[in-house]
C-alpha cells in the first residue's frame, strides 16, 4: 500500500516506477536514462502503425491489427524444440487463426471473456492463412502494443519495447510537471504544441496528425538553439576588428611564378575569395573544403604570405605532431623560392624544453613568423599580439570557447582559416554552421589516377593474401586499419592487435608495424618515421592515421569492420594511398557474408568526397554524423534538414527572440543548449 501512495517526482531514479528492478534501471543507466525525467526524453526510435482496425473479414497478408474475442485456445508439444499456442479469434465479421510458436505461456494468460488487440503477421504458415507471433493485448492496457501507433523504442538485451512502454506509460503521469523551457511567446508564434504535450504525443500518439506536431516540436528544439548560438556568435565576430591585409599582386605574382606546377582555377578563386576576406578589418571565418590531394596546403601557404609580408604573424595548427612535422617540410619547400622559408617555425609539446625555448625566441623575434604545431601553441609563450591569420588543418573541433580565448592572449580575433577534406553537406553548411563562409575546391590537379575500392567478403581472405604478396613483392607498403585497439568480446576480429597478430604470421618475411593512440607520442613518431622510410611494409593501426600522412609508396588501404565508420571517414582513409604513381586499392573488409550494407555498395563506386557526404547524410542522418553536438536533452535524431519550411520556422523565431532583447540567461536551458552549440564539432 505505501508503494502506491508515495508521490512520484521527474527527479527519482527510474527505480521507483514499478515493474523496473535493478537489472532494468542498470539498462536504462546504458542508454543514459538515470530518472524518470530522462525517461520521458528517451523518444522512441521509430513507430509501427498499429492503429487501422481491419475488420477479420477483410484481411490482407501483411501487418494487420484486430479487436476480437479468443476461443478453441489450446497449447501443444509437437517435439522437443517446437511448442504451438493456437486459438481462434473472432469478430462480427469472422474469425482467424492465430498462432505462437515457443510461447507456451501464452496459453494460460489468455481469457475468452474480454477483448484483445491482435497486432502481428497474417500471412501462410502451414497451409492456412493465420496471424504468426502477434502481440495480444487487453484492450485498454496503457502499455499497448497494439491497437494503436505503437512506439519502437531503441531496445537491448535486458531492455525490450515492451519495458520501455510500460515505463513510460508510469512516467506519463507526471508529464504535467515537465516545464516549458522555451520562452511561451515563442512556442505560440511558432505554432508548436507544449513540450509537454509533445512528450505525451511522442510516447503515445494519438493520430498520425497528433504525431507529427510532437514530432516538429522536437525537431524545433533541436534546431532552435543551434541557429541562436549561430546568430550570437556571428553577431559577436561581427563587432570584433582583426587586422585588415592589404593585398600586393607582385607577390602572388611572383610566388604562383616559383611553384613547379600550374594552379587549379578552382585555387586560384579560394585564394582570391580569402584575400578579399583578409583584407577587411572584419575578423575572417571561412573553411576550405576540398578532396584528399586537392592542393589546399598551397592556398593556406598563399594566404599567409600577405600577412607574412607586412610582418604579420600567421599560425598553422595541424591536428598530430606527426601532421606538422610534415607540414613543415611541405609549407618550408613553398616559401623557399621566395627566400621566406626561413619565416618558419616549429613548435610541438614533445620538443626538448630547450628547442621550445628557442622556437619562442625565433618567433617573437622574425617579422612575420609561420608558426607551424599543435594546439599547444597557445600555451607557450608566443606573443600572439599581431597575430593575423589562424590555419587550422583537418580538425573539426575548433570551437567558440577555443576562438574567445585566443582572441584573449591575442588581445583581438585573427582571421580565421579553416581547411578541411571532410566537406560539410550543403544543408548542414547553411543551417548548422551558416556562420561559416565555405570555398570549395572541387577539380583536382592533373594525372591522379583513381583508386579502386572493392568489398572484401571473409570467404576470400585468401585471394586478398595473394594480392597483397604481389604488392609487397612489387615494393609497395600497405596500411591496414582497424575500428579497435584491444580485442573485446565480440570484435576479436577486427582489433588492431588481432590482425596484427595475423599480418605477422602471415607475411613471416616482412616487417609489420603498429600504431595506435596509446602508444606515446614518441612511439608513434618512430613506427611512422619507420613507414615513412620504408623500415616497415605493413602498418596496422587505427584511424589515427586518418587525416594527412603522406607515403607515396603505399599502395594498398585495407579496412576492417568498415561497417563501423562514416563514409567521410572511409574516404578520408582511403586517401591515404594514390599519392604516388602506383595504382592503388582500398579494400573493404566485410564483417560477415551478409549483403554489404547499401552506404557500403555506393562507397565503392564514387570516389568525390563531395558527394560521399551527401550520401552520408541521406543514409545515417545529421544526428549521426554531427550527434556530438546534442549534449544536454537527449533527443533524438529527428531533424531533416532539407525542411525548408522548418528552416525558415526557426529563422524567424531566432530573429523575433533576438529582436525581444531580453536576456538569454532568464531562460537557463535554453542558454545551456545555446552554449553546447558553440563547441561546434561536426563529422565524426
Ligand atoms: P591536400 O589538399 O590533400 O592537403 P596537398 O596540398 O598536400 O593536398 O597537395 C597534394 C599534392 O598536390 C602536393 O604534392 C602538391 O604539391 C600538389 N599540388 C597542389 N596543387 C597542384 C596543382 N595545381 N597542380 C599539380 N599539383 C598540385
Ligand atoms: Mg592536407
Amino acid at each position: 500500500m505505501s508503494q502506491s501512495t508515495k508521490v512520484l517526482r521527474l527527479t527519482d531514479p527510474v527505480s521507483a516506477l514499478k515493474g523496473i528492478g535493478p537489472k532494468v534501471a542498470e539498462a536504462f543507466t546504458k542508454k543514459e536514462v538515470s530518472t524518470i525525467e530522462d525517461l520521458l526524453f528517451y523518444l522512441p526510435r521509430k513507430y509501427q502503425d498499429y492503429s487501422q482496425i481491419t475488420p477479420i473479414a477483410h484481411l490482407q497478408p501483411g501487418q494487420v491489427s484486430i479487436k476480437v474475442t479468443l476461443s478453441q485456445i489450446t497449447a501443444r508439444r509437437v517435439r522437443r524444440n517446437l511448442s504451438i499456442t493456437q486459438a481462434l479469434a473472432s469478430d462480427e465479421s469472422g474469425s482467424v487463426r492465430v498462432v505462437w510458436f515457443n510461447q507456451p505461456y501464452r496459453a494460460a494468460t489468455l481469457k475468452t471473456d474480454v477483448e484483445y488487440f491482435i497486432s502481428g503477421n497474417f500471412k501462410l504458415t502451414s497451409q492456412q492463412l493465420s496471424i504468426v507471433n502477434p502481440s495480444c493485448e487487453m484492450a485498454g492496457d496503457p502499455t499497448l502494443s497494439s491497437g494503436r501507433i505503437v512506439p519502437i523504442y531503441s531496445e537491448s538485451k535486458v531492455l525490450s519495447s515492451w519495458l520501455v512502454r510500460r515505463a513510460v506509460a508510469q512516467a506519463l503521469l507526471l508529464i504535467h510537471s515537465i516545464k516549458e523551457y522555451l520562452p511561451s511567446y515563442l512556442v505560440k508564434s511558432a505554432g508548436l504544441i507544449s513540450i509537454a504535450d509533445a512528450l505525451q504525443q511522442i510516447h503515445f500518439p494519438e493520430s498520425n496528425q497528433q504525431l507529427a506536431k510532437a514530432r516538429r516540436r522536437f525537431q524545433f528544439d533541436e534546431l532552435f538553439p543551434q541557429l541562436l548560438a549561430n546568430e550570437l556568435t556571428s553577431q559577436e565576430r561581427r563587432k570584433q576588428a582583426a587586422i585588415a591585409v592589404d593585398f600586393k599582386l607582385d607577390l602572388a605574382k611572383s610566388f604562383v611564378a616559383k611553384l613547379p606546377f600550374k594552379l587549379t582555377d578552382d585555387q586560384r578563386r579560394v585564394i582570391w575569395q580569402i584575400y578579399q576576406d583578409m583584407g577587411k578589418p572584419l575578423p575572417m571565418n571561412r573553411l576550405v573544403e576540398g578532396d584528399v590531394g586537392s592542393g589546399k596546403t598551397v592556398v593556406a601557404v598563399m594566404s599567409a604570405l600577405m600577412a607574412m609580408a607586412k610582418g604579420y604573424k600567421v599560425a598553422f595548427i595541424a591536428p598530430t605532431e606527426l601532421l606538422a612535422r610534415q607540414h613543415v617540410s611541405t609549407i618550408s619547400a613553398l616559401l623557399k623560392p621566395l627566400g621566406l622559408d626561413d619565416h618558419l617555425v616549429v613548435l610541438t609539446g614533445s620538443m626538448k624544453s630547450s628547442s621550445k625555448r628557442s622556437a619562442v625566441l625565433k618567433a617573437n623575434k622574425v617579422p612575420g613568423a609561420f608558426i607551424v604545431g599543435t594546439h599547444s601553441l597557445f600555451t607557450s609563450q608566443i606573443d600572439w599580439s599581431n597575430l593575423a591569420l589562424l590555419i587550422i588543418d583537418e580538425q573539426h573541433r575548433f570551437g567558440v570557447d577555443q576562438r574567445m580565448s585566443l582572441q584573449k592572449r591575442a588581445g583581438h580575433l585573427p582571421h580565421f582559416l579553416s581547411i578541411t577534406a571532410t566537406p560539410i553537406p550543403r544543408s548542414l553548411a547553411l543551417t548548422i554552421f551558416n556562420d561559416l563562409d565555405i570555398s570549395r575546391l572541387k577539380q583536382m590537379p592533373k594525372g591522379r589516377k583513381p583508386i579502386t575500392s572493392k568489398l572484401i567478403a571473409p570467404s576470400e581472405q585468401s585471394r586478398l593474401w595473394k594480392s597483397l604478396e604481389a604488392e609487397l613483392q612489387s615494393g609497395r607498403q600497405l596500411y591496414v586499419v582497424c575500428p579497435y585497439i584491444h580485442a573485446r568480446e565480440r570484435q576479436k576480429n577486427i582489433a588492431a592487435e588481432v590482425i596484427y597478430d595475423n599480418y605477422k604470421a602471415h607475411f613471416n618475411t616482412y616487417r609489420v608495424g603498429l600504431i595506435h593512440s596509446q602508444l606515446s607520442q614518441k612511439e608513434q613518431t618512430t613506427v611512422m618515421d619507420d613507414f615513412i622510410h620504408k623500415k616497415i611494409d605493413i602498418l596496422v593501426a587505427t584511424t589515427i592515421i586518418e587525416v594527412g600522412v603522406d607515403v607515396a609508396n603505399a599502395s594498398v588501404m585495407i579496412i576492417y569492420g568498415p561497417e563501423r565508420f562514416g563514409l567521410a571517414q572511409l574516404h578520408q582513409l582511403r586517401g591515404r594511398v594514390g599519392r604516388g604513381q602506383y595504382q592503388s586499392y582500398c579494400y573493404l573488409m566485410l564483417s560477415d557474408t551478409l549483403s554489404p550494407p547499401e552506404r557500403l555498395r555506393r562507397f565503392i563506386n564514387v570516389d568525390d568526397g563531395f558527394m560521399l557526404s551527401e550520401l552520408d547524410l541521406a543514409f545515417r542522418g545529421p544526428g549521426a554524423i554531427y550527434g556530438k553536438l546534442q549534449h544536454g536533452r537527449k533527443i533524438g535524431n529527428m531533424l531533416t534538414l532539407d525542411d525548408h519550411e522548418l528552416i525558415m520556422l526557426v529563422k524567424s523565431a531566432v530573429a523575433e527572440f533576438i529582436a525581444k532583447g531580453e536576456p538569454l540567461a532568464k531562460y537557463s536551458e535554453l542558454a545551456a543548449e545555446v552554449e553546447s552549440s558553440q563547441q561546434l564539432t561536426y563529422l565524426n
